[in-house]
């Protein structure tokens, strides 16, 4: 889910955002404890108070809600139907070129048109399509997933740090959608890091990459986090992560 880029603008823009920061909480009421994985609530109140001291704090929190804001005209049925029940998967040889080992796609028209970045053929959405199988319609469903998620943390973090419950309800359709598709699923055995010529509810389920499997459940995971234990309730009382 997250490219190097994202990796570092998390990691050396937003960390030390959280880690200097200062600005009074507006509503994001959490409980005690919550949130209490990459981000806890000294960090939030501290990018809180940076982003009221400091213009650079204000401008990297703007680029971070405005990576967010592409989820706001979105309803509920749009933002379920990137995360759908068939299983995704993130590369497979394009049929056309046959570029090997791998071959690399391009998500275009809001996740409407896939692109080979090879040959440049494109292929349509069919929303229709019930195909369980590791073809084009199935790096199609990984790349709208991605799609999907690569604003998650961000939209939790808005919600931390601003109030604003617009972007927590979206992000917990998200969060609750993916636990609602893989159900079960256990990261423990993507690390096993097996190659499977077939679907099976363990391995590999989101991505058929253990890396990039891990980016997208660790969106999931923070955003968790991030909305847990707050009031309104936005996540149903069914999304329950064992601590
Ligand atoms: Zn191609």
């Amino acid at each position: 889910m997250l490219s190097s880029r994202k990796c570092f603008f998390l990691t050396f823009v937003i960390l030390p955002l959280l880690a200097f920061a200062c600005f009074r909480p507006l509503s994001a009421a959490a409980r005690i404890g919550y949130p209490r994985t990459l981000y806890k609530p000294a960090d939030i109140e501290q990018a809180r108070k940076n982003i009221s001291g400091y213009d650079w704090a204000r401008e990297t929190y703007l680029r971070l809600k405005e990576s967010a804001a592409y989820y706001l005209p979105m309803d509920r049925e749009r933002i379920r139907s990137f995360i759908p029940d068939r299983t995704p998967l993130a590369a497979i040889k394009c049929p056309v070129c046959g570029k090997a080992p791998w071959s690399y796609y391009n998500l275009l028209d809001e996740g409407n048109v896939l692109e080979c970045v090879d040959c440049k053929t494109r292929w349509q959405w069919d929303p229709s399509d019930t195909s369980e199988t590791w073809n084009i319609p199935a790096v199609f469903r990984y790349q709208r997933m991605e799609y999907m998620l690569k604003g998650l943390t961000a939209a939790a973090l808005v919600f931390q740090i601003e109030g604003d419950r617009r972007y927590a309800a979206k992000a917990a359709i998200i969060v609750e959608r993916f636990a609602e598709v893989f159900k079960g699923y256990r990261m423990n055995m993507v690390h096993r890091n097996q190659w499977l010529d077939r679907n099976d509810p363990y391995y590999a389920k989101i991505a058929g990459w253990k890396f990039r499997e891990m980016s997208i459940v660790r969106g999931v995971l923070l955003a968790y986090d991030l909305l847990t234990g707050t009031q309104p309730h936005f996540l149903g009382e069914q999304i329950k992560v064992p601590e």
